[in-house]
């Protein structure tokens, strides 16, 4: 028998100690990291407290996968940054566009999405209208007011992404949350792009934003993460339930990742937005871009709305190349970048390149957009933050040797 006797309680079994040590941790610690509380086990002071849950309860935590001390630091910094009121984390950004869907569509039910929405939230309304029933309808990127004209009685959620994935238009979302607040539609927007730093959706009357976090609040490229934001009460209460029944969570470790990235987002954002402005300049001297689809610039659909509600960018835009150049140039072009990396998911430090063949992508037959001259093969690029003259050498070089 092996039983420790050190402390004020009888002596216990080793096994016992080894599951409820007698700590004696100095208080008095303090560090700016958040603490990481991973915890599945709620522990409640009494049982009375353990079935006090529900509507008026008082007992805040309740059970790991919905909320702990982190994933609440987490979710209210983000609250405060976007000029939300409620955060609900998800697995992914795409785990946040999902519950979007899943909380607000019943069968029958109609939704409209912008032609330009990021691809795979276009692969989940297409596999609800064939599994679950709803309608699904795709809206010209640049229709404003004209959204109006599209509202069905059963249409209950307007999707909206400012800018639009890969071809970034940006929409009038004025005039489509007036048309939609006028007929009692319920509005969200994929806000990532902005990462709700330089553009303000709850100001605008939005009622859901979706942000992936995968992007610039993590900033290291290494961890998945996203976030439904809500100003409203009851919206935020539907949104919760259907979370809560799916038993979608995050891990607090991930969320410890993304609130190390978020004190330096705003700077970070800053450094992009320079840096992307500058080589979207550079970008439209050469003779082998036609386009260059930055929304600062007045070449892009929707520049005169960016103007008018956004207080900055960020590092993703896109350029559309010359029709004189085939597909195979414009990928051997891409190949030859050495300092851009070919891959998704942006918002960390590094650049990187990806070719679109966007008339594949736009089914509703919204691409190109009529009188562009010579528009070829798109490319998108994120800035990084490497210094932009390396940038730009590496896009100069890759351009002189690929696309002659
Ligand atoms: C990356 C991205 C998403 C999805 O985020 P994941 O965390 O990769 O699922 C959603 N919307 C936009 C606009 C994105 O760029």
């Amino acid at each position: 028998m092996s039983a420790s006797d050190s402390s004020n309680h009888p002596p216990r079994f080793i096994q016992t100690t080894a599951v409820q040590p007698d700590l004696d941790i100095a208080p008095g610690f303090a560090s700016f990291s958040t603490p990481t509380y991973r915890g599945s086990t709620i522990v409640f002071r009494n049982l009375a407290e353990l079935r006090a849950y529900g509507d008026a309860s008082k007992t805040y935590w309740r059970y790991g996968l919905h909320a702990t001390p982190t994933s609440e630091a987490l979710c209210q910094q983000l609250a405060q940054i976007e000029g939300g009121r409620h955060t609900l984390l998800l697995p992914s950004g795409m785990g946040a566009i999902s519950l979007v869907y899943f909380a607000l569509l019943r069968s029958g039910d109609d939704v409209l999405v912008p032609d330009n929405v990021y691809g795979p939230n276009r692969d989940h309304g297409e596999w609800l209208a064939r599994e679950y029933g709803v309608t699904v309808r795709y809206y010209h990127p640049s229709i404003g007011a004209g959204i109006e004209a599209l509202i069905q009685p059963n249409t209950r959620l307007i999707w909206m992404e400012a800018p639009g994935s890969v071809t970034m238009e940006v929409p009038d979302c004025d005039a489509i949350v007036a048309a939609a607040r006028a007929r009692g539609v319920l509005t969200a927007i994929d806000n990532t792009w902005s990462a709700g730093v330089y553009f303000k959706p709850f100001d605008k009357g939005i009622d859901i934003s979706v942000q992936a976090l995968t992007k610039y609040q993590s900033g290291g490229s290494d961890v998945l993460m996203g976030a439904v934001i809500t100003r409203d009460d009851k919206v935020h209460d539907r949104l919760k339930r259907t979370r809560m029944i799916m038993g979608w969570g995050v891990s607090a470790d991930d969320c410890f990742l993304v609130l190390r990235g978020l004190a330096s987002m705003p700077v970070r954002l800053a450094a992009h937005d320079r840096a992307a402005r500058e080589v979207a300049e550079w970008l439209k001297q050469r003779p082998e871009v036609t386009r260059v689809l930055h929304p600062a610039l007045p070449d892009c659909p929707g520049h005169a709305e960016w103007t008018r509600d956004f207080t900055g960018g960020g590092g993703l835009f896109s350029i559309i190349l010359h029709d004189r150049y085939s597909r195979e140039q414009v990928d051997a072009f891409v190949e030859a970048l050495k300092l851009f990396a070919i891959g998704w998911s942006w918002g960390g430090a590094h650049s990187l390149a990806v070719p679109y063949h966007v008339d594949t992508m736009r089914p509703a037959g919204t691409w190109p957009p009529a009188g562009w001259e010579n528009a070829g093969e798109l490319v998108r690029l994120y800035i990084g933050l490497e210094d932009t003259r390396d940038l730009i050498g590496d896009l100069k070089q890759a351009m002189e040797t690929q696309l002659r």
